[in-house]
Order: C-alpha cells, then structure tokens, then sequence
C-alpha cells in the first residue's frame, strides 16, 4: 500500500522544465557578469527549479492548504495550548515602528519598544504575583534554564554549595528534567499518587539538604490542580530549596492562582501558549520568566531600566554584577512579546479571568460527554486540561491510542496530544481552550464517540486510518531517526522513498 495519497503532488524539482521561467523580470544589462570580479562568480548555475509564475503559485499554496492550523480547525493539543490568535495582535507586531526597529538602535530611537517591554514586564509580574520578570529567553524550556540558572547563582551567593539535586514529577514535561541537567544538577523523580498529585510523602522522604529546588507544574500536565501545593511548598522552604513552577498551564488559573503570592520562587510563562502567539511549527515563542525578591539580582541582563525623566535605556554592560548574564541575543523574541503585550492589554483583568474560566468550563464539559465511552482516570474536576484513556478500548478491541488519534483526522480534526503524559496507559491529553464555541466541541465530541463505536463494530476501520489524510500511516521511529527532509537530485544510486 502507498503512504503517499494523490493529493501529494511531485516536487518542485520534479515538475521543473528546462528554460522555463517567469520571464517577466526585467533582464539584466549586458555587462552584468562583468562586473561582478571572476573569483565572485559561479562555475556552474545553482541546480534551482525552472518554472513558470503559476506554476510556483500554485505549488506552495496547493502545498499550505495540505497544513492543519488553528486557523483552519479545532486543534485540542493538550500542554499546548493551541487557542486562536487574535489578528489584532499580528496587526500590533507588523506596525512600522516595532516591525521596523533594528536591534541595535540605540535606545533614543527605541523608546517605544523600550516602553513596551518595561510594560509587559510589570503586567506579566502582576498576573503571576511575581516581583520581577525577565522577557529575554526564547521559550518556555529556555525560560526553565534560566530559572534554574538563577537557582543556582542563589545557592551559590550564600556559599551553599551542597546542593546537586531537582525534584521532579513523574509527570512533568521532558523539560524539566533536561533543564535540571542542563544546569549541571541531578534529577530525582517523584511519583504520582492516586489522584493524579505529586505524591507528597515521597516528596518529602526525597527533599533535603541537597535539594537545590523542585519543578511543579501546577496545574499539573494531568490539568489537575496540585490540591496540596501548599504543603509542597513550606516543606520546600523548610529544606532550604526553592519552588520553580513550570506555568506552562498558566491558561487555566489566570486571575485565579498567582504562584508569587502562593510562594513559588520563580516561574516561567509560554506566551506563545498562554498569550496567544501562532505556534506548533517550532517558533519563534518567548518563555519570560518571573522570580521573587530573593532572585531579582540574579536575572539576566540587559534589563530595560526606566530614568527618572521617564525614558527607557538598556542597562550598561557590567551594571548589575550578580546576574547570570545574557540567555538570548538582543532582548528576546520582541515580535512574539509584542503579540502578548496586544493579547493581553486587549483582555484587560477580567478578559483574562473569563478567559481561564471558559477554558475550564470546555475542558470538563468535554470530559463529562467521553465519560462512558472512554475511561477518564482522574474523576476530580480538571483544569484546562483532561486525559482520557483508551485502555478498556484497546483490551476489548485492540484499537489503540494511535489508532483513533489517526482516525479522527479522518473526520477533520487534529488529534490529541496522546501518549503524554507517560504516567497514563493509551492517554490522550484533550484541552479544548476557550476560544472554540459549543458547536465546534459537540462536533468533536460526536467524532470521539463515533471512533469508539467504531472501534467495536469496525476495528479494522480504526487502525488502517487515516484514509482520507494526504498521507496514510508512516513509519514514525525512522522518520523521528532519520528525518529525510531535503530533496537531492537523483543519481541514479539513490532512489526516491519507495513507495
Ligand atoms: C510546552 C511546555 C513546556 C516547554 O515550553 P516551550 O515553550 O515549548 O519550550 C514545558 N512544560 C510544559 C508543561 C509544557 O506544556
């Protein structure tokens, strides 16, 4: 059977016919090549694809419409928080003076900026309840490293140096404990307990002496509030460590929770998440980072400083000796901060509430509708988040996890995160956000619930899926492996991926 389905067309390399081109661009003078100096010169043309205007028009823009996108339907990626993006928040990026700015302009021409930036700092430190924020690390794990970074600067600034260890959950993101080991300390996994929490005895038989800090997620990537965070936390500062809170989740407890007030030490935010960037292609995002008192010497610098005359400057090289200096060039991914900076000054505080409290609402009324036809593990009300399992499924019928995230292409949605988090047997990680309307979830709803009744009449049906998608099934170890993504011209060893 062919993985590749008609609606893959060939290559624009394929399609590429000697001589042809646009042919409408004015031609060069005639003396052209000779003033480009001959060591300057090509010995031979790039191998590019010859083609008509059309012809390319048509290629990559049949080629996008093959893309799913949040722009084009529901995308219920659980952790991501895939929510529609405003276009108010494009418009706000491509202004002139943002868009236009070059990195090193000197701050006089970049006070707008400048503004911006000092003000998305204090707004972020207002929703999380944090004394300072830095907007300078490209994303959320690169905002967990720098908060990790800080930790340790901490510890060392008082001269403890025993400190080698992060507790994490089992259930946490792959994330955190690459951060933990990245900043060169040992990672020591906690398990869950029943109810889906951070198991709280094992967590404190683990904290000690040689606790530098603890990574929470809260909620946590189960969507469940951590309901005994409290205790975590005192038991935390009674060793000496510091509390980090992956807020990747922030989308769930805006308004509601402010992990600063609640005692955690430091946090990072997903902007892209939680404050509405386009994401899943792999950037750009920023992962701002918020601290308490305690670490504010510590953040990386340079940090936009307001004058007293109220003008914005850079801080000087060498100003603040205690930081742990630069995470990311210039200041940030300032495009995305500009989006987050329109997001929320468009939401306002209340936006941002009824925002958290939708995203509830649609994560547990799609919950209640799969209870019965899929096992819900955690019976407690969820977050933003919940996981459904096909474990029953998949004993009575052998169709797995995969099997119906594949299926449910077939009926035009992008599938659930599935398999995450690893502490849940066929999990599928549903969040819905609140920006989907009633129709669009009940349409989901329905595809699930077809999916199971499918998967006991048809089984069949279920695992040979996708069968409408532009691809079938591909070999997804060699291609996570060997990610073949270049084209290369044929030399008559190689030969096309075999159909
Ligand atoms: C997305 C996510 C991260 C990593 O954030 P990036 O911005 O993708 O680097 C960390 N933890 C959790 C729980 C996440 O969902």
């Amino acid at each position: 059977m062919s993985v590749v389905g008609e609606k893959l067309q060939p290559t624009i390399f394929e399609l590429s016919r000697p001589g042809r081109g646009g042919g409408k661009i004015p031609h060069p003078p005639a003396d052209a090549l000779d003033r480009i100096p001959a060591a300057a010169r090509r010995a031979a043309p790039p191998a590019l694809p010859e083609l008509s205007e059309p012809e390319v028009v048509r290629h990559y823009v049949n080629l996008s419409t093959l893309n799913y996108s949040v722009d084009t339907g529901f995308y219920p990626l659980g952790s991501c928080t895939m929510k529609y993006n405003p276009k108010l928040n494009e418009w706000a990026a491509r202004l002139p003076g943002f868009a236009g700015l070059h990195p090193l302009a000197p701050d006089a021409a970049a006070q707008g900026t400048l503004q911006l930036l000092f003000e998305l700092e204090a707004i972020l430190a207002e929703v999380s309840g944090m004394a300072a924020v830095t907007l300078q690390p490209a994303a959320g794990a690169q905002g967990e490293l720098t908060g990790i970074l800080m930790v340790r600067a901490y510890h060392r600034s008082r001269g403890d140096l025993e400190r080698t260890e992060v507790l994490v959950p089992d259930s946490s993101h792959g994330t955190n404990p690459a951060t933990a080991s990245m900043a060169g300390f040992r990672t020591v996994t906690i398990p869950s307990a029943p109810d889906g929490g951070v198991d709280v005895d094992a967590f404190r038989a683990a904290l000690g002496p040689r606790t530098a800090a603890i990574m929470i997620t809260n909620p946590s990537t189960l969507g469940l509030f951590e309901a005994r965070v409290g205790e975590l936390l005192e038991a935390t500062h009674a060793a000496g460590a510091l509390a980090y809170m992956d807020g990747a989740n922030l989308n769930a407890v805006l308004g509601r929770f402010r992990p600063g007030q609640a005692g955690f030490d430091v946090m990072h935010f997903n902007t892209h998440k939680t404050f509405s960037t386009p994401h899943g292609g792999g950037g750009p995002g920023a992962g701002p980072v918020g601290v308490r008192d305690v670490l504010v010497p510590f953040l990386p610098g340079p940090r936009v400083v307001r004058e007293p005359d109220g003008t914005f400057r850079l801080e000087r090289e060498g100003e603040r000796p205690s930081s742990i200096g630069r995470m990311r060039s210039f200041f940030g991914s300032t495009g995305v901060l500009v989006r987050a900076y329109a997001y929320l000054r468009a939401h306002g505080g209340t936006g941002l509430r009824e925002v958290s409290d939708d995203a509830v609402l649609a994560a547990n009324y799609i919950k209640a509708r799969l209870a019965g036809a899929y096992e819900v593990p955690f019976e407690r009300a969820c977050k933003h988040e919940f996981v459904a399992s096909a474990a029953d499924i998949k004993r009575r019928t052998g169709v797995r996890t995969l099997d119906i995230a594949k299926r449910l292409i077939d009926k035009g949605y992008h599938p659930p995160t599935i398999y995450f988090p690893l502490t849940v047997e066929e999990g599928m990680l549903i969040e819905p956000t609140e920006t989907e309307s009633l129709e669009t979830i009940d349409g989901f709803v329905a595809a699930l619930l077809e999916i199971a009744r499918e998967a006991d009449t048809d089984p069949e049906l279920v695992t040979s899926a996708p069968h409408e998608a532009p691809v079938r099934r591909l070999d997804e170890t060699t291609a996570a492996r060997q990610p073949n993504l270049r084209w290369r011209g044929m030399t008559g060893i190689e030969r096309p991926c075999s159909s």
